[in-house]
């Protein structure tokens, strides 16, 4: 038999694409080697929300005082967190086979590999089997980046996430080499259960690609909070769990490495006609490589290595591989993305120094937090921002920058407003339920 689509990879990118080709009648086989689900859903997003959100359970018990509420012999335990986690894994997992089931996808467990293409076919193999198909979606995904650094290899003390995510008990102390997303959500998660955490980042700040006014009232909460952040410093070396780093030597149980993913191409070496850029797929609008019938959706395309991204990458590509009128294209412009320290960041658009680079006037208006009600009522002591960037001459909404729990819940509707090119005044007229934190975006808009 020959599919209409091969898949490689079973995350949000390639269970996407196969329910959406497959709900549209076409024969669509999918390879996992690992779980469904993919890096989001396994080792990512979802295990990390799981234990982020235990951890802020403990850590608002602990912290009730400002609300009139004592808790005492407030405990938590690690395994029971770690239990939850993985049954929240599993349910999700079996519920992506049985979306796949539901649409008569053929799922295949296994490592795949192509074996040859030609532009009417690809050759597949798979546990000694081998598929064909007339189109091929590569959704390999990535895996963690380990940096040169001297001591890092076959390091015992070293972890990287999904070590991290294992782990069946917290470290005593520990050091994060990489201030990024990962970073700073592990940072999160460790300091709010008693943890001693030490964040070691390269460039000037945490979050360097983020709002850095934004940035700065999480860095400066963090540190008042006892999280050590040395910023503009490199990590020269590791011997077990002590670092080197601007010449001081830093130490801690373990030591978790977070600073970067890289494209996963194995298994795609027949295609060596594939074109790449800085080691990851190159692709279209479309997500089409410059092989006639090779897509490539998610973190092996190193464009923007996000769930939500993959998935809607992968909308797009099946939408282009079945000639669906009219063509969609994906809004980069106007991607959300969350990070989730607490209090939680989320941002859309661009930022003023991206404006200035682009060389476009802006507007920037700037409220605190504290301007919403519910966020008053909710948050005791806290700060929190809301940045928002329109263009000065015809005020279309072009970034929105936030601080404050719980802004990854409301970010969508900047996202909308950015998406469809909205100015000021449009926006003004969209109704936003009182009281809710959301509100500040109609107080700033
Ligand atoms: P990242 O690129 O976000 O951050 C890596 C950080 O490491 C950067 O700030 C970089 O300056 C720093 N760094 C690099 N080399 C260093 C060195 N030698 N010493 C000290 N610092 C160094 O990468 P990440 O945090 O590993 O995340 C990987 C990907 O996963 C990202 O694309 C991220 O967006 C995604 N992710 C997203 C979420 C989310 O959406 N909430 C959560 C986790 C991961």
């Amino acid at each position: 038999m020959k599919y209409f689509l091969a898949i490689i990879g079973g995350g949000p990118a390639g269970y996407t694409a196969a329910e959406k080709a497959s709900k549209a009648g076409k024969d669509v086989v999918l390879f996992e080697q690992s779980s469904l689900g993919g890096t989001c859903l396994n080792v990512g997003c979802i295990p990390t929300k799981s234990l982020l959100y235990g951890a802020k359970q403990y850590y608002n018990a602990t912290h009730a005082q400002k609300y009139g509420v004592t808790a005492e012999n407030v405990a938590f335990d690690f395994a029971a967190m770690q239990k939850r986690k993985t049954i929240v894994v599993r349910k999700l997992v079996a519920g992506i086979k049985q979306r796949l089931n539901n649409e008569h996808c053929t799922v295949v467990n296994g490592f795949a590999k192509v074996e040859s293409r030609t532009d009417e076919c690809v050759t597949i193999s798979c546990n000694g089997e081998t598929y064909e198909a007339e189109n091929l979606m590569i959704c390999t995904g990535s895996t963690n980046f380990v940096p040169p650094i001297p001591g890092i290899k076959d390091n015992p003390a070293v972890w990287d996430s999904t070590d991290a995510l294992a782990a069946a008990e917290l470290p005593k102390s520990i050091i994060i080499v990489g201030g990024g997303v990962i970073g700073m959500e592990f940072a999160t998660l460790y300091h709010e259960l008693g943890v001693p955490v030490t964040v070691i980042e390269a460039m000037p700040t945490i979050l360097p690609n983020l709002d850095p006014e934004v940035v700065a009232l999480l860095a400066e909460k963090y540190k008042k909070a006892g999280i050590t952040i040395l910023t503009g410093t490199k990590v020269e070396s590791l011997d077990g769990g002590k670092v080197t780093a601007n010449g001081e030597v830093y130490e801690a149980e373990r030591v978790l490495v977070s600073v970067g993913r890289r494209a996963n191409l194995n298994g795609l070496e027949a295609l060596n006609e594939l074109e790449l850029n800085r080691g990851a797929i190159k692709m279209d609008e479309f997500c089409k490589t410059n092989l006639p019938n090779v897509y490539a959706c998610g973190d092996v395309t190193g464009k923007i290595m996000l769930a939500h991204v993959a998935a809607r990458q992968a909308e797009v590509a099946v939408g282009r591989m079945l000639k669906q009128i009219p063509l969609q294209r994906i809004a980069y412009n106007a991607i959300p993305s969350v990070v989730y320290t607490n209090p939680e960041i989320a941002s859309v658009g661009i930022t003023e120094a991206q404006a200035a680079e682009m060389s476009i006037p802006v507007e920037v208006t700037k409220l605190p937090m504290t301007f919403s009600g519910r966020f008053m009522a909710e948050n005791e002591g806290e700060t929190g921002l809301c940045k928002v960037i329109t263009d000065a001459k015809n005020h279309s909404i072009l970034g929105v920058h936030l601080i404050g729990n719980p802004c990854s819940e409301f970010i969508a509707a900047a996202s909308f407003a950015v998406r469809m090119g909205y100015t000021t005044a449009e926006f003004q007229q969209v109704v936003f339920p009182h009281p809710t934190v959301s509100e500040i975006l109609h107080e700033a808009i």
